[in-house]
Parts: structure tokens; sequence; C-alpha cells
């Protein structure tokens, strides 16, 4: 394939006939201007705010995957003043700040810096109530059509903006690295635990399974809503008729707790009006028991959910769920049983204490408990006010049975073990956890497999090949990088790798790669 002046795919691009990487275009894509501040491609040396007030950037921070600044935890230094750390909001004109909401929206209150690619045409306008603005144009270290092409490969984090940690790391060999990322895991299922164990004191084991279930229905975003609503079961359970429409009724009752019902019909959907008529039939009779428990609809949050993820349907699932009564000794049942070994084995290089293969068998078993065969309802709708799917859609997937199990099922049947001392319980919880597939990336992940591991792609992929050295990892950025900030200041993490590994040197497995 040619290569260099032969592409001509390439010349078509410098030559400036792709939009956005002439010089003279108006602007070039802010996905560009953003990929520019990121891995500071500028005269860093130079740096002046519109102001003329002298700039340093310690930290460019990190890029948001989660809506709000597009850069969270950067480092600046303005003038001689000590450094500060912030956000970072990437806009093409100062304008942006307010035609985009910035000014009123409260996940931009830590921004600290406004990097525009253009200067205001105004001036006047860009200073009030902004941010500092930097204007990115007059200080490009390359040209932007050579800029363009180099910075679109680069998504991932630059070199130089990797953690201290990331070289001992990679020092490491991978039986090393995978002896501290499943000692990191081990911590996360004992604090899991132990946090279970601390409500279960005071609700019963049966009642802190539940809380717990709820809370990791509602994800990140609905963990508390989830978590008060489950706190409320004695009540709305007790009220709950049995027969066939159970389900359907707890569905109602949460629903109506939750304060999720809505008012309204969408008067277009005959089925979605005709379900919501015969909810509000069962809750109008319960409303006013609940007066004192129901949820405000503000506590929730929807933006940025997945429709698979909004709580409406969690609910339902959830209803299913409490409707089975025995979901607690289909749990104990689950674990007592043996389920022999299957899917992908680690690479023997990277075997290790604590590391099983990964076992796929293992998460279709726990799915087979939690899968809700048919809802009339929610098989076919993600909320109450979207269309007739074509095809039923199952209330949950794989992914989520992986966050159940981590994250709840494992840590509960784990910690209940070990208060009635039963050792081989105890042991096969452990064998699972640490044999349990990976679960779905997320942006935690993303980041610390860039900033602690260097984006050594194959190799952290290999090395993550399993839920618990993710949660190790997570465990690991909650512990360090989460007390530190992006340049890393105080973080003892680095010389604890280095200390560790040079008291244990000849110990450990040799390295294989
Ligand atoms: S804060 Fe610590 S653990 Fe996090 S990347 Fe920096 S050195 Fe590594």
């Amino acid at each position: 394939m040619a290569s260099g002046k032969d592409n001509f795919y390439a010349n078509w691009r410098t030559n400036g006939c792709a939009p956005g990487l002439r010089e003279e275009a108006a602007g070039p894509p802010e996905k560009l201007v953003q990929a520019i501040w990121q891995h500071q491609r500028i005269l860093r040396g130079e740096l002046k705010t519109a102001d003329g007030t002298r700039l340093r950037v310690l930290h460019p921070g990190f890029a948001s995957a989660e809506g709000g600044p597009d850069f969270r935890g950067a480092v600046l230094q303005f003038e001689h003043e000590k450094p500060v750390s912030g956000d970072v909001e990437v806009d093409l004109q100062t304008s942006g700040w307010h035609a985009h909401g910035h000014d009123t929206n409260a996940n931009f209150k830590n921004v600290i810096l406004h990097v525009v690619w253009d200067k205001p045409k105004n001036p006047r306008l860009a200073i009030r109530g902004e941010p500092v603005v930097l204007v990115l144009k007059d200080y490009l270290d390359s040209p932007v059509s050579e800029l363009a092409p180099a910075l679109e490969q680069g998504s991932g984090l630059p070199d130089n903006l990797r953690g201290k940690c990331s070289a001992p790391l990679r020092e490491l060999s991978g039986a090393q690295l995978l002896e501290i990322l499943n000692a990191a895991a081990r911590v996360r299922l004992e604090n899991k635990a132990g946090a279970i164990l601390a409500r279960a004191k005071i609700t019963g084991w049966e009642q802190a399974l539940w809380e717990n279930l709820f809370r990791a229905l509602g994800y990140k975003h609905n963990a508390w809503p989830m978590q008060a609503l489950a706190e409320s079961k004695s009540r709305w359970s007790a009220r709950v008729a049995t027969g066939e429409s159970r389900a359907f009724e707890i569905q109602a009752q949460l629903l109506g707790v939750g304060g999720l019902l809505p008012y309204e019909l969408t008067r277009s959907q005959k089925a979605s009006d005709t379900f919501l008529r015969r909810t509000w039939d069962v809750w109008w009779r319960e409303r006013d028991a609940f007066a004192d428990c129901t949820l405000p609809k503000t506590i929730w949050k929807f933006h940025g959910l997945r429709p698979a993820n909004h709580p409406q349907r969690r609910l339902a699932l959830a209803s299913h769920w409490l409707a089975s009564k025995n979901l607690v000794s289909k749990l104990e049942d689950w674990v007592a049983k043996q389920i022999p070994d299957g899917g992908a084995a680690l690479p023997r290089r990277l075997a290790g204490r604590q590391v099983g293969p990964a076992n796929q068998k293992l998460l279709e078993s726990l799915h087979e408990i939690f899968t809700v065969e048919r809802d009339q309802f929610w098989s076919w709708h993600w909320t109450f006010n979207s269309v007739r799917m074509t095809k039923p859609q199952p209330l949950l997937g794989a992914a989520r049975v992986t966050d159940l199990a981590v994250n709840v099922v494992l840590p509960w049947l784990w910690i209940r073990a070990k208060e009635g001392g039963n050792e081989k319980i105890i042991r096969e919880v452990e064998r699972r956890f640490f044999a349990w597939p990976a679960a779905e990336d997320n942006s935690i992940l993303k980041l610390a497999r860039q900033r602690l591991l260097g984006m050594a792609a194959g190799r952290s992929s290999t090395v993550l090949n399993g839920a618990a050295r993710q949660q190790g990892l997570m465990q690991i950025v909650r512990d360090f990088c989460d007390h530190s900030n992006a340049i890393c200041a105080d973080c003892r993490f680095p010389e604890l790798v280095k200390a560790q590994f040079d008291v244990a040197r000849g110990l450990t497995i040799p390295a294989a790669d």
C-alpha cells in the first residue's frame, strides 16, 4: 500500500481538501482543538490568557467521557500564584460558554480555564461571567494541517501525562502485576462485604441483600433513590396480594413510591396508556398510605441514562425478583452447587495465586437465577413513553449480572459464610470471585489502564481478563488517584510498588513476557 507522498488519500488531506484542516477555515473541528489541548501541542512556555496573565499548565486534565466539562482535574498555575486544580472546557469561540448553557450548568462550576480556538469577536462580552480564557490558535507548536493527522490517532493519554506509577508498574512481570491487582481486589471484596455486614446487623441478612441489589440496579446515577425504596420494603411489600398479579402489584407500588408514575397519558401509544391506567388503578388505592415515604421525581437522574438503565425498567425487574419469593434460597443453592469450569482460561504465563480460569459458566448460572422470562409490558417497552419494540428485549443483560455478582451477591454470600464460620463456602465464593469473567469496560477503567498501566493495550487487556482484576484496578484508583491530583502529588503508590517488589525480588514468578 502506498505511503507518504504516494498515498493519494493522505495527499487529499494535507492538500487541504478535508474540511476543518485548512488554515483559512473558520476553525478546526472542536474534537481537534480538544486533542491539541490534551496532547499539549502548544508552546507551553509562552502561554498567556486573553487578559495577559502568564499561564503554566502542570497537567491539562483528563478527558471526560461522561458529559460536563471536557477535561477534569487539570492543574494550572497563573503567574506566580499557587497551582490550582479544576476543570477545563474547550469551545471554538468564547460565546460557546453562554450559547451552550455552561454559565447556568452546575457541572461547570469548577471550570478554571475556558480554552477557545479563536479570539472573542467582542472582548467585553468574553469576560462577563466566564472563567479565564486561553486562545489556543495563538500558541500552536505546528500548523493545523500537520497537527490534525498526528493527533487523530492519539485518543489515548500521551506518554508524558501518564501516572508516576506507570514506570514502576511497567517494570513488573505479568505475575507481579496480577499479585497487586488481586490483592487490591480482595480488599475491595472485603470492603463491600463489610458494608453489607454493617447493614445486616441493623436490618437482617435478607433486607441487606435487597438494599444492595436495589442499589446496584440504580447504577451510579440512581443508587440512593433505589436504596431509599428498598429501605421501605417492609411497608410496600406487606400490602401486596399473592397470586399471579403479584409482580404487577409490586411494580405499581414501587413505581408509585418511587414517584416514577407519569401523570399524563401518551395519547399516541395505546398499549402504554392501557398499562399506565392499570398501574394507576393500583396506586390510587395505596398512595395515601405512603404519603410520608413517596420519593419526589426530582431525586432521580435521567440525563445520560441508556434506556435499558431507566429506573422504571429496573424497578419492573426488581418486582419480578420480589414476586418469586425464593431468590435467597436460589442464591444459597447456587453457591453450594458445583459449577464446572468453562470459558477461556488465562494464559499460563499469567497464572498465579487466586487466578483461575475466567469462568463463563459462573456468569450463565447466575444469569439464569436473575433472568425474568417475560414482562407483558416491559419486555416490549424501554419506558412508559417509548413505542413498542418489534422484538422483546431482556430486562437484564449479562453485563449487569457481573455487576450484581461482584458488588452484591458474592460479597453478601462471603460475609454471611464468614460470620457463620463456613470455610467451605468462603473458599468457594473466593474462587468464583477470582474466576469471574471481566465486566463491561467503563470510564474509570479506561483512564486507569492508560494512566497506571501505560495503555500497553495487549498486556493490560490480558491482565484485566477478569472482573476481580478490574475491581483491583478500581480499588487502586480509589485508594490513591482519588486522593491525589493529575500530577500525582504526594502519591505513595509508586514507591510502595517499588519497595514491595524489590523486597520480594526472586520470590515472585519470573516474567514470561
Ligand atoms: S495518583 Fe498515584 S496511583 Fe494514581 S496514577 Fe498517579 S502515581 Fe499512579
